[in-house]
C-alpha cells in the first residue's frame, strides 16, 4: 500500500482548507453560506497588468526563462526596493519563485538541518510551520497575545533562542491577525538579533501595502542595515496586486543564500512562469495609485467588521494596523450552550457552531496557534458582511 514520507508524517492539509471545503460543499448543497475565510482580494487583477501578460505572450515570452527570474523583473525589484523601502540590493539578490510560499520553501529547503530550529510568533500563517517541518526543521512557537497587540517581545524573542536556532520568522502586517510592526516595535528586537549573529530573520513583508489610519510601515534592514547580511526580505503581487493566481513571489537577501535557493528551486520548478514575471514587471513598474482606493476601500471594510464585531457579546476585536484579516477572541462564548444543547469549549467549536447554524465560514485562532479566536477575512462584499455579521451576532446571542 501507499506509504508516505515520513517528512510529511506531521502534516496536514491544512485546516483554512478543509474549512473551505466543508463551506463549499454545503453551498452546493443550496445552503447560503457566506465564506470568510479566502486570504485574497476580491478585486479583480488591474488591466494594465493583465495586457502587459497578452503582450508578452504575443511576442513569444512562453519559453523558460532565467532560473530565478528574468533580469527584467530582477531589475524592477531591485528598482522596488530602493523606491519602496529604501533598500540598496543588486540583481544577484534578488530571487523570485512561484509565489512568496515558494521563496519560504526554497529559503527553508536551502538552510535547515534536521533539528535547526525557527522560531515564529503565534499567531502565525499556517504554512510557516508546515513549510519548517517538511524541511526537517523544528518550529519554536511563541504565543504574542491580543495584550501585546500580537507582537513578539524582545524578552520573547531572548529567552526563544537557543544554539539551534536558525531562523526568525517576522510577518508584518500579519496574517492572520492584521497586526505591523512600527520601527519602535522592530528596535529592541533588532537589538536582540545584532547580540545572536548565528539568528538569521525572514520578514515576510506580503501585505506591505495593506495598511491602514496614519500606520509606517517599515522593513527591519532598512532600520539597521548591519542585519542585511542575514535577513531574507520577502514580498510579493499576490495581495498588493490582486495577482495570486499568476504565482509570484520574491526576496531579497545575501547572495549566497540566493545562490543556494536557486540551487532548490532549479530542482523543483525550473523557473517562474514566463508571463506571470512579464505581468509582475507591470505591477513593479506601472501605476501605483489604484493601491490607494483598494486601501480606502479595504478601511471601510476593517471598520466595519471590528465595529460589529465589538457589539457583539462575548467577542473582543482589536482594530488591526493592515492585511485584511481581523483575529477577534471569543473567550466570552466558551462554556456556552447552542440551541441544539452542543457545549462550545474551543474556539474550533465555535467556528464549526456559525458555519453549521449560521452558515458563516471563518477560521479557529487554534488553525493559527492562538487560542481562543477566530480570523474574518473581510476581502468581500459590504453586503456579504453586513449579512455575515448579522448572522454571527444572532448566532451568538442564542447561545445559553
Ligand atoms: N505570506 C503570508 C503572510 C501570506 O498570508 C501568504 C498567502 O496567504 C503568503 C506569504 C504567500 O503568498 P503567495 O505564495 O501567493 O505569494
Amino acid at each position: 500500500g501507499f506509504r508516505p514520507a515520513s517528512r510529511i508524517a506531521g502534516v496536514g492539509v491544512s485546516k483554512i482548507l478543509q474549512i473551505g471545503a466543508k463551506a463549499a460543499a454545503m453551498k452546493r448543497e443550496g445552503l447560503p453560506v457566506i465564506i470568510l475565510g479566502a486570504g485574497e482580494p476580491d478585486f479583480d487583477t488591474p488591466d494594465h497588468i493583465k495586457k502587459a501578460a497578452k503582450v508578452a505572450i504575443d511576442a513569444g515570452e512562453t519559453k523558460y526563462t532565467a532560473l530565478d527570474g528574468s533580469p527584467a523583473l530582477k531589475q524592477a525589484i531591485v528598482g522596488k526596493f530602493r523606491r519602496e523601502n529604501g533598500l540598496d540590493y543588486s540583481v544577484d539578490e534578488v530571487t523570485v519563485g512561484a509565489g512568496a510560499k515558494q521563496i519560504l520553501f526554497n529559503a527553508f529547503m536551502a538552510t535547515i538541518n534536521p533539528g535547526d530550529e525557527v522560531i515564529i510568533p503565534t499567531p502565525y500563517w499556517t504554512s510557516y510551520s508546515d513549510i519548517v517541518e517538511v524541511c526537517g526543521g523544528t518550529s519554536v512557537l511563541v504565543p504574542c497575545d491580543a495584550g501585546a497587540r500580537f507582537r513578539l517581545q524582545a524578552e520573547q524573542l531572548e529567552k526563544a533562542i537557543t544554539p539551534k536556532t536558525r531562523w526568525v520568522l517576522l510577518n508584518s502586517p500579519s496574517n492572520p491577525s492584521g497586526a505591523a510592526y512600527s520601527a519602535e516595535d522592530y528596535q529592541p528586537l533588532i537589538e536582540v538579533l545584532l547580540r545572536h549573529p548565528q539568528v538569521w530573520l525572514m520578514a515576510d513583508d506580503m501585505y506591505e501595502h495593506i495598511i491602514y489610519d496614519d500606520f509606517t510601515f517599515v522593513t527591519p534592514v532598512a532600520l539597521e542595515p548591519r542585519l542585511k547580511e542575514r535577513v531574507l526580505t520577502i514580498n510579493g503581487v499576490s495581495k498588493a496586486y490582486a495577482m495570486t493566481g499568476w504565482r509570484i513571489g520574491y526576496a531579497g537577501g545575501p547572495k549566497a543564500l540566493i545562490k543556494a535557493m536557486a540551487v532548490i528551486q532549479s530542482q523543483a520548478t525550473s523557473c517562474p512562469c514566463s508571463v506571470s514575471q512579464a505581468a509582475a514587471i507591470a505591477a513593479l513598474n506601472g501605476p501605483q495609485e489604484f493601491l490607494k482606493d483598494r486601501r480606502a476601500s479595504f478601511k471601510q471594510r476593517r471598520n466595519l467588521v471590528v465595529s460589529r464585531l465589538n457589539a457583539v457579546d462575548g467577542l473582543e476585536c482589536r482594530t488591526p494596523e493592515g492585511a485584511f484579516y481581523t483575529y477577534s477572541g471569543c473567550a466570552g462564548v466558551l462554556g456556552k450552550t447552542t440551541p441544539k444543547g452542543k457545549k462550545i469549549v474551543t474556539d474550533a467549536d465555535f467556528t464549526d457552531y456559525l458555519l453549521e447554524e449560521a452558515h458563516v465560514a471563518v477560521v479557529p485562532g487554534s488553525a493559527f496557534g492562538l487560542s481562543p479566536f477566530f480570523r474574518i477575512s473581510y476581502a468581500m462584499s459590504e453586503v456579504e458582511l453586513v449579512e455575515a455579521l448579522d448572522r454571527i451576532e444572532t448566532a451568538c446571542a442564542a447561545l445559553q
